[in-house]
């Protein structure tokens, strides 16, 4: 079976091409600037075949997923002979609120729940709606499955999800924290179980994403129970460019001292705040540790904020949980850098984490760096969110 995963944007769209028989990747790729002219960034990883990297006018998704197919099926740059190879296609979903607590096959009624969930996701459901669209107008009735990051979040208790605001804003309007990330954090803290040789209904898991943006979920015997980000991406920990938690008032200060409308506060706390807003310097987290190496105090302490908080929202999980068997790192920051690994770790020590210096450093792996002895056991886990939609969507589609 070999299943097409997409993860539309509203000017992108990413795809891969996978071999469900050996869950490698066929090919994969990236349409850029959809809307605007159009770019296609074609990837094969079988065959030999060359990589395409040109210009291909994209007016809509349609014309994208077309130009995708073609370059899927071509004698030169292709993978399969044609359309009818590809069995399923797996949509990345942002949000599915309350509706969808796992990966469902889409239909007209599916669609119309993730259209009913845009006010939650006012940028990424209408481009995910694009992007299923696109699919079912180029490759007519191949079935497709959508998976969302909210859904591994769906079992947290109300004591997690909900916020301290009146009842009424729950009930009328859905207003509770959602959690994303949800795919990653469910594919790492099972591979984590794997790892330990143990079933995950055993297991106390806090697992780390933290890329460009961060969250942090609480595990309990497979189950997620709490969730850094909330009714949006914005909170929790500060990341690359968004601010992270933040009370209320300091956002009505600043409107009302420099005159912001709300959209142009919440553009500043989503786009330049983070540990971009603390240094100065950038978001990327290979720029601060180098700013950081050069002297610059404020890239020091940006790096030191989140690593701060990674060990704070952390430690809060291991209350949650009373108790943690596992630390899982993923995502970009949480795959490379040795660094902020080794300095979160540190806050680690009450829970009897060591850490292995020489398997801290490798990299691009599944791997261990704690200590044999350690109490806690401390994972680096590349994350898979495209193999975790495949794997829904060839269980969904048989
Ligand atoms: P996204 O949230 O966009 O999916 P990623 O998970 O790809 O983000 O993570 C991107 C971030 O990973 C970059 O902003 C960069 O800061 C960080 N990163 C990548 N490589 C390194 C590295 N070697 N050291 C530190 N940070 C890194």
């Amino acid at each position: 079976m070999k299943i097409l995963v997409i993860n539309a944007g509203s000017s992108s769209l990413k795809y891969q091409l996978i071999d469900m028989e050996t869950e490698a990747v066929m090919a994969k790729g990236l349409c850029e600037r959809i809307g605007i002219d159009g770019h296609l960034k074609h990837t094969p990883l079988v065959g030999g075949k060359p990589v395409f990297n040109e210009d291909v006018p994209m007016p809509t998704h349609s014309e994208a997923i077309a130009a995708v197919i073609d370059k899927l099926t071509s004698a030169e740059y292709g993978v399969v002979g044609s359309m009818k190879e590809i069995d399923a296609v797996g949509h990345r979903v942002v949000h599915g609120g309350e509706k969808f607590a796992s990966s469902v096959k889409i239909d007209d009624e599916v669609i119309a729940a993730i259209e009913e969930c845009i006010p939650f996701a006012p940028l990424h459901n209408p481009a995910n709606i694009t992007g299923i669209n696109a699919c079912k107008a180029v490759m007519g009735d191949v079935p497709m499955v959508a998976v969302f990051d909210t859904a591994f979040h769906q079992t947290m208790p109300g004591k997690a999800y909900m916020y301290a605001v009146p009842y009424e804003y729950y009930k009328n309007d859905g207003i509770r924290r959602y959690g994303f990330h949800g795919t990653s954090h469910r594919y790492v803290s099972a591979r984590c179980a794997e790892l330990m040789g143990k079933p995950i209904e055993e297991l106390k898991i806090v697992s780390c994403h933290m890329g460009n943006g961060s969250s942090i979920a609480a595990i309990d015997h497979g189950k997620c129970v709490d969730t850094s980000m909330g009714f949006t991406p914005l909170v929790g920990l500060p990341m690359g460019t968004r601010c992270g938690d933040l009370d209320a008032g300091v956002i009505q200060f600043i409107m009302n001292k420099y005159g912001y409308s709300i959209d142009e506060m919440l553009n500043i706390l989503n786009k330049k705040s983070g540990v971009l807003g603390v240094s100065g310097v950038s978001s990327d987290f290979r720029d601060l540790d180098n700013a950081a190496a050069e002297g610059n105090d404020r890239a020091r302490l940006a790096l030191d904020m989140f690593q701060y908080w990674v060990a704070k929202v952390a430690g809060s999980y291991v209350a949650a949980m009373n108790g943690v068997d596992a630390i899982v790192f993923t995502a970009g920051v949480g795959e490379n850098s040795k660094e902020t690994r080794a300095a979160i770790a540190k806050y680690f020590g009450y829970l009897g984490v060591t850490i292995d210096e020489a398997a801290n450093a490798k990299r691009g792996e599944d791997v261990m760096i704690s200590t044999p002895d350690s109490k806690v056991k401390v994972f680096v886990i590349p994350t898979n969110e495209e193999l975790v939609i495949a794997r829904d969507t060839r269980d969904i589609v048989g």
